[in-house]
């Protein structure tokens, strides 16, 4: 009969006294004289009759990626160094593989479970199993089974997880493997030379590796004094609060005010009540201060490893950090004297803002995550600061080492490790070149942006950060032709108020300097979710809710928003710009609700904008067919090519397995364009490109041959545009692609190529 939890825990309570006694006599086996082998046969027995099981075995990891039974009591000794499973094999290889626990009743009936009859295990019906976990890595799993049909209760788990938490330093110490051999465990057999991830942050770097530690160690697990540890965790907690506090004022951190949000959000972290009692409870239960707060940051991981939810992810990644700063802090910083190289590339499973701040900012020239998401908070700060960033390489913490030699080349979404002197050579030549064309941009950037036949083409910058700013006059950009406000909206842990949001645009138009601003409203939704503006699960998000059509239910979005960038703007020109329109009724309902507040504002005898110029993005295909009635409602208009060539060929070609798909510069994307342009001329309405499409010089070449007279771009590709700009002959491309659009064919590349080497426009 299967045995209730409940029942089970009166069992477990009554046999072998409380978990303070048993962490007591754990800590005398491991303080005894005994042989290594001895104390582990000690702790299965002690184990076993604590928790009134009669199983308990354990299985380290050898190298090979086998587990060897090294102890048990229940099982047939004969079985002990004999019995070996593969990661993944049976129910033990499989939590060894998914660093997970299991808790089953009835085994036989698992589709996961392996018979291994030499060990006798064919008497017992349940089982259960917690990983020996150390850096995120099990280096062995600890078994407990029983005859009965039992399912373990939570705290069964969790005691097994602390005896599991000594037995990974106990494995590690060498005293049971060799130390040759763990070198060995840590190492891959077979390290590949590149890995594929996703493209967060665009760039090419080679620079030497630093590995993220992905966890601080503990040193010491059992207590010897509950009341110490307590006051260890509370001045702790106190150092790790002033340490943030010390970062959110520092010089480094002013420069970049948005950050300052996501730190104060971070630091809220320590101040979690339930997270506290729980690190609380485990200390009373004999645990150290140190071991306690690993405990709980193991327990945080596995409950959210398999939610993707980007939000929830950016949680445990924050918890992991204010854990790991904890546990250093406690241990006197043991990890304060790590050198880092002045210039490096951060390789981490996760990685939060604080993590950057404190490597710093400067020293880090790229970063691999195995995870994370462009719209994540490293890739918001990481991309506002020029560092490129490489997400989604999922094996990047397996096997790449500190000190490995790293190529990071975000074009081709891929990371070389320790490469080949070829590629070594061929990447070194390329980084020469780039630096070389720095150069070469940087002597022409105050010189005007205008083709070899005199027309001028303006040159501005994307943005959506302050930090950003400075950027647009190193790199002489004529403006910020658009300003993506959504991506201060993302890095908050709340809602911003209006008078925050003034005082945010007023610093980017003050920084600015008169340089005209797009600033468009909030793209909020899709692939940019706020974490506290609740989205409804939708199967398709980018056919979903997402910017116009939240507005259109929640109309307080875009009042606010005008209502902050009227203030901001102080009585300077506003320009405001609404995306991702899909009819001309919901610009005409977006423009009563901005006149609504530009009516209040003259009411409260607000200061209103010299002029104001309201724009439109043209990014879904419906608008082609209605671009009469848009350009008889906008002062300007922007072309966003991302979303636009994403709809047009129903395929998201920025990822994945539609990667590079479909061409920019095909015959269906040219003629939606050279039809907005032509209908914009006609209008007399000032049409811009600000998609990447105007990053890329051959795409720029064509986009000012189809007329369009202002592109903008992230600021390190000014430079290059204005190099093609300058060397082509635009009535002469213009001539060309009105031939190319007549004919047939797909992509048009190859010719327009051709055609721009013929008439030697720098490419
Ligand atoms: C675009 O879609 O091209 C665009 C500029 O908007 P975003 O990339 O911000 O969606
Ligand atoms: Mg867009």
């Amino acid at each position: 009969m299967t045995q209730t939890p409940a029942e089970h825990n009166e069992n477990v309570s009554q046999a072998g006294g409380s978990n303070e006694t048993l962490l007591a006599d754990l800590r005398d086996i491991m303080a005894s004289d005994l042989h290594a082998e001895d104390k582990l046969n000690d702790i299965v027995k002690l184990t076993a009759n604590h928790l009134d099981v009669d199983v308990c075995s354990i299985y380290l990891m050898r190298s090979g990626d086998v587990l060897e039974l090294f102890a048990t009591v229940g099982l047939k000794q004969t079985a002990v160094h004999k019995t070996k499973l593969k990661m993944g094999e049976g129910l033990v290889g499989n939590v060894a593989l998914h660093a997970s626990p299991v808790n089953v009743e009835n085994v036989d009936h698992n589709p996961n479970f392996v018979s291994h009859p030499e060990t006798g295990e064919g008497a017992f019906k349940s089982l259960c199993a917690v990983p020996i976990l150390r850096e995120q890595k099990a280096r062995g799993v600890l078994v407990i089974q029983s005859k009965q049909e039992v399912i373990y209760p939570q705290k069964t788990i969790e005691l097994l997880q602390t005896v599991a938490m000594v037995l990974a330093e106990f494995a590690a110490s060498g005293d049971l493997i060799s130390r040759n051999e763990l070198t060995l465990l840590s190492k891959p057999f077979k390290k590949p030379t590149q890995l594929n991830g996703q493209t967060f942050s665009g760039g090419l770097v080679m620079e030497q590796a630093v590995v993220h530690r992905a966890q601080a160690s503990v040193k010491k697990l059992i207590a010897d004094d509950k009341d110490k540890e307590k006051k260890r965790l509370k001045s702790a907690i106190a150092g790790v609060d002033a340490a943030i506090e010390n970062l959110i004022t520092s010089v480094d951190l002013k420069r970049h005010p948005e950050m300052v949000e996501i730190m104060e959000s971070y630091q809220m972290f320590s101040k979690d009540k339930s997270w506290r009692t729980k690190i609380e409870d485990m200390i009373d239960q004999g645990l150290t201060a140190d071991a306690a707060i690993q405990r709980a940051q193991n327990e945080i991981r596995h409950r959210f490893e398999n939610i993707d939810t980007p939000v929830l992810q950016e949680k445990v990644q924050d918890f992991d950090d204010i854990s790991n700063r904890l546990i250093s802090t406690l241990n006197e910083n043991d990890n304060k004297d790590e050198k880092h190289p002045d210039r490096f590339i951060l390789v981490a499973k996760s990685l939060s803002p604080a993590a950057l701040f404190d490597y710093g900012i400067n020293k880090i020239k790229g970063i691999v995550l195995t995870g994370g998401s462009p719209s994540g908070h490293i890739s918001i700060i990481a991309k506002s600061l020029g560092i490129p960033v490489m997400g989604q390489c999922r094996d990047a913490s397996r096997y790449v080492r500190t000190g490995d030699q790293l190529i990071l080349d975000t074009d081709n979404h891929v990371v070389y490790i320790n490469p080949s002197d070829y590629v070594s050579d061929l990447y070194g030549a390329r980084l020469e070149k780039q630096l070389k064309r720095q150069k070469h941009y940087r002597k022409f950037r105050d010189q005007p942006s205008v083709t070899k036949d005199g027309a001028h083409i303006s040159l501005q910058m994307n943005a959506g950060l302050s930090a950003e700013i400075p950027l647009l006059h190193e790199a002489g950009g004529e403006g910020i032709g658009l300003f993506r406000t959504e991506i201060s909206f993302m890095g908050r842990s709340r809602y911003p108020r209006v008078i925050e949001q003034a005082a945010f645009y007023k610093n980017i138009m003050d920084q600015t300097d008169g340089k005209p601003v797009t600033f468009r409203t909030v793209d909020i939704g899709g692939d940019k979710p706020l974490p506290y503006f609740k989205s409804p699960d939708e199967e398709n998000p980018a056919l979903g809710w997402r910017a116009m059509r939240i507005i259109m239910d929640r109309p307080a979005v875009l009042r606010t928003q005008t209502r902050a960038l009227i203030m901001g703007a102080e009585g300077r020109p506003l320009r405001m710009m609404l995306p991702f329109v899909s009819d001309v009724s919901e610009l005409d309902q977006a423009k009563k609700l901005i006149d609504m507040e530009f009516k209040r504002a003259k009411q409260r005898d607000i200061p209103l904008p010299e002029k104001f110029e309201l724009g439109i993005m043209i990014e879904v295909p419906s608008l082609l067919w209605q671009l009469d009635e848009v350009f008889r409602r906008v002062n300007f208009a922007a072309v966003g090519t991302n979303d636009l060539k994403q709809y047009i060929f129903a395929a998201d070609t920025r990822s994945g397995a539609m990667q590079g798909r479909y061409d920019s510069l095909s015959l269906s994307m040219l003629r939606a364009l050279k039809q907005i342009s032509a209908k914009a001329r006609a209008h007399d309405i000032d049409v811009s490109v600000c998609g990447e499409m105007a990053s890329k010089p051959l795409e720029a070449m064509v986009l000012i041959a189809l007329g369009f007279k202002t592109l903008s771009m992230p600021a390190p590709a000014l430079g290059q545009i204005k190099d093609t700009v300058i060397s082509m002959d635009k009535g002469k491309a213009e001539n060309y692609i009105d031939y190319l659009l007549k004919g047939g064919g797909s992509s048009l590349r190859k010719k327009l190529n051709s055609f721009a080497m013929d008439h030697k426009i720098k490419l």
